[in-house]
């Protein structure tokens, strides 16, 4: 692990814990918004994905988010849960997932090769939310304590936005009418969206040479998309809340 821990830590399963509890090997929030129920898990007492209290051996590090930077845990999981892997992704499987949604096998290897974005159609494997990025960063902040599974989060800065990939079909009944809305865009089916290489993750500090990446762990067997409902709900909370400024860095 990195001596100096980065804002997103590895979520490499989804484990048992029930949807209320933010999964502690990945994004997470500020430390003060922290339940006493995951300081139990941060401070390896139990299990860091499902509380499990009994047969604990090391799981890793998890990240907290605090003024200054970040604060990494040593926690532990039990006999059930995977620990935490290497920050990074499989590049097997990531390429496996941009063909299945459409992208050119030579140009996914070419590209991400040169570290750079390949094209890959929208609307296949997922649709696509595209937010401000200070709101982006927000969400983030609020979706572990509203939904279990967070999927691959793509950071874009020339664009400055973040684009959450969800569920398929989400564009169709995207409630794009409302009027908080009007910067965030749900793209379907015709869209195209560039993604850099999976080991290119705010973890490690890296981006693809146009700047792109990912900021959550990509890994399409466990966690393919964002929930939907999960997503509109923290963006609208967020958006409301007028404090999108300060979820960013
Ligand atoms: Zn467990």
């Amino acid at each position: 692990m990195p001596d100096r821990p980065s804002l997103v830590a590895v979520h490499n399963g989804i484990g048992r814990q029930p949807a209320e509890a933010p999964d502690v090997l990945s994004f997470f929030p500020e430390l003060a918004y922290v339940a006493d129920a995951v300081k139990v898990r941060l401070d390896g007492l139990a299990c860091a994905r499902c509380g499990w209290t009994a047969g604990l051996r090391p799981g890793g590090y998890a990240f907290t988010r605090t003024p200054g930077g970040c604060l990494g845990w040593a926690v532990r999981v039990c006999q059930a849960c995977p620990p935490a892997a290497p920050i990074g992704g499989e590049p097997a499987s990531a390429v496996a997932w941009a063909l299945a949604a459409g992208a050119v096998e030579d140009d996914v290897l070419a590209a991400w090769g040169r570290r750079q974005a390949v094209s890959v159609p929208v609307g296949r494997l997922w649709d696509m939310v595209r937010v401000p990025r200070a709101v982006g960063f927000g969400v983030l902040a609020r979706l572990p304590r509203q939904v279990a599974a967070i999927g691959p989060v793509l950071e874009v800065p020339a664009r400055e936005t973040v684009e959450f990939l969800v569920p398929p079909g989400t564009a169709a009944t995207w409630p794009s009418w409302q009027p908080e809305l009007h910067n965030v865009f749900c793209v379907g089916p015709g869209g195209v969206s560039r993604f850099p290489a999976p080991a290119l993750t705010l973890a490690d500090g890296r981006r693809a040479r146009c700047g792109r990446r990912w900021l959550t762990r990509v890994e399409p067997q466990r966690r393919p998309t964002t929930h939907a409902a999960g997503l509109l709900e923290c963006l609208l909370a967020e958006l409301r809340s007028g404090s999108r400024g300060d979820a960013c860095r």
